[in-house]
Formats: C-alpha cells, structure tokens, sequence
C-alpha cells in the first residue's frame, strides 16, 4: 500500500443520481486504491461533528441538512501525495469553476451539492478515516 491516505465522501446528491459506480472508477482508474469503504448515512450530531470547523459559516445549516439527506459512500484512498492528487481530481467546491473532466465537473450541480468530498491535509485525512472506520475496517 502507498504511503499517503485521504478520506472520500460521495455524497448523497451523487448516491441519488446513481454516480457511485462511475465516481469509484475515476478514483481507481487514477491509481488510488480503496483501503476502507462502506454505504451509510450520517445522522444530524455526525454531519455536525464532522464538518465543525464550518459551524460559523453561513451555509452550515444547508450543509448538515444536505450532507444527513440520504446514503453516502465513504472510502479511505490511498496513493503517493493522496490529499493533494484527490483534490485535483475533484476540481474546485464550486463546479463552475471546476477543470473540465474533474469529478465536481462530471457529477456535481451547485457548490453545496458538489458530489464529493476530499481531506484537506493529510492531518485530517486520519482524522476523517478514523471518524468513519474503525480500526479493524481499515486495511
Ligand atoms: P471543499 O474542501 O472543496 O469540500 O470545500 P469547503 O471545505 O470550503 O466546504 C465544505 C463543503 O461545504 C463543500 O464541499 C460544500 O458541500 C459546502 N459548501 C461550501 N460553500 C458553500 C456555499 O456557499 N453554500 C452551500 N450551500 N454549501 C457550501
């Protein structure tokens, strides 16, 4: 297994349109490899819990509304520079503004119901990875 982990959510705009499986082909056709995943739904305390550090942005209540609203996948990716990679591979939040081909081009509709999330560091890619699964769900 490579060195780098990143912690992925497709989320449930994505699940709902019926994109899970062309989403986790882009992932490992770009050489990531799926070390932990599983289908679940966040409930209101985990979506708060897990976006904390937007409690004070206006979208909050929009974003734990959306990201409770159905099934998600979450995965833990892994490959040389994995966050970085991820995020080019995603494309910007908002996906008017995202490179042609990208995920959040390919699969999203506005910036709130963007399809997908990446970590932003590899601190908070085991934060994230261990906020999902526990140990023995990891390999
Ligand atoms: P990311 O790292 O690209 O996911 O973007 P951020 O960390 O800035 O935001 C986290 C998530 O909050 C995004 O992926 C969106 O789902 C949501 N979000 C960000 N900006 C907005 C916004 O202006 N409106 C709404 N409704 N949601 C937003």
């Amino acid at each position: 297994m490579a060195a780098n982990k990143t912690l992925t959510m497709i989320k449930p705009d994505a699940v709902r349109n019926g994109h899970i499986g062309a989403i986790l082909n882009q992932i490992t056709e770009a050489g990531f490899q799926i070390s932990a995943m599983k289908l679940t739904q966040l409930s209101l305390a985990d979506a708060e819990a897990f976006y904390s550090v937007h409690k004070e942005r206006p979208f909050f209540g929009e974003l734990v509304e959306f990201m409770t609203s159905g099934p998600i996948v979450a995965a833990i990716l892994e490959k040389d520079n994995a966050v970085e990679d991820f995020r080019t591979l995603i494309g910007s939040t908002n996906p008017a503004e995202a490179a042609e081909g990208t995920i959040r081009a390919r699969f999203a509709t506005s910036i709130g119901e963007n399809a997908v999330h990446g970590s932003d560091s590899d601190e908070n890619a085991q934060i994230e990875g261990d906020f999902h699964f526990a140990g023995r769900e990891q390999f």
